[in-house]
């Protein structure tokens, strides 16, 4: 019936694609970030610092900055307002680590003025992630059980809005990177070519959405090669 779970199914090549755009754009951040990493800033601050002084120069005086470990963990929690900075980040005086703790503020910044493609992005991501994890269990039961082609098509409508979630990130992070670009500038934070390294450092940690991006859709592309057209029954 299925050929594809049997043999080798040529639309698989959109998700090898997928995964080694994945892949290229993070070890690009990495090593971008690494290479950043070692350039220590003139101003001496720290991410937590060059964080703290950011969000109150914006007014924000409601959002905490905490330290949370692993490589690249920073992350903006708008729903607890902590701004988590990892371990590279928010105890080190590096270029890089202030870039990545100003991208982070630009996001509480976006919460702060209720930036439109941010409040998108939250209400999309409860389908989105539901989606994700439901779409293939869907089909593989439209499949099994034979049915019209209903499950099937539900199943890729609810993939669609983790593709969406992923598009959707896109302005947010690329906003963020430019919010942070424009404060560490205009603020005195980074001198001269420290901000040109931090426009490198932000530039390619929007890579990896980009790349998320397009794995999405390369996926979605497989879902309906595989059972959008099909017209059995
Ligand atoms: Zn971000």
């Amino acid at each position: 019936m299925y050929p594809y779970f049997y043999g080798f199914d040529p639309t698989y090549m959109l998700i090898i694609i997928g995964a080694v755009l994945s892949l290229g754009a993070s070890a690009v951040v990495n090593s971008t970030f690494r290479k950043y990493s070692r350039v220590r800033s003139l101003s001496g601050m720290t991410g937590a610092q060059a964080a703290q002084r950011i969000l109150n120069s914006a007014g924000i005086y409601d959002v905490s900055v905490q330290h949370i470990s692993g490589n690249l963990t920073d992350h903006y929690d708008p729903g607890a307002k902590v701004l988590r900075l990892s371990d590279s980040v928010y105890g080190k005086t590096s270029v890089a680590a202030i870039g990545v703790a100003a991208h982070e503020c630009g996001h509480a910044i976006q919460h702060q003025h209720s930036y439109v493609p941010l409040r998108l992005r939250t209400a999309i991501f409860p389908v989105a992630s539901f989606g994700s994890k439901i779409a293939w269990p869907l089909i593989l039961l439209g499949i099994i059980l034979s049915m019209s082609q209903t499950l099937i098509y539900a199943g890729i409508f609810l993939f669609s809005f983790a593709v969406l979630f992923q598009l959707v990130t896109l302005p947010v992070e690329f906003n963020a990177s430019r919010r942070a670009v424009k404060i560490l500038d205009e603020s005195g934070i980074l001198y001269g070519d420290e901000v040109g390294i931090t426009k490198k450092v932000l530039g390619a940690a929007a890579l990896t959405y980009v790349a998320g991006a397009a794995a999405a859709i390369l996926q979605l592309l497989r879902l309906l090669i595989l059972f959008g057209g099909r017209n059995r029954d």
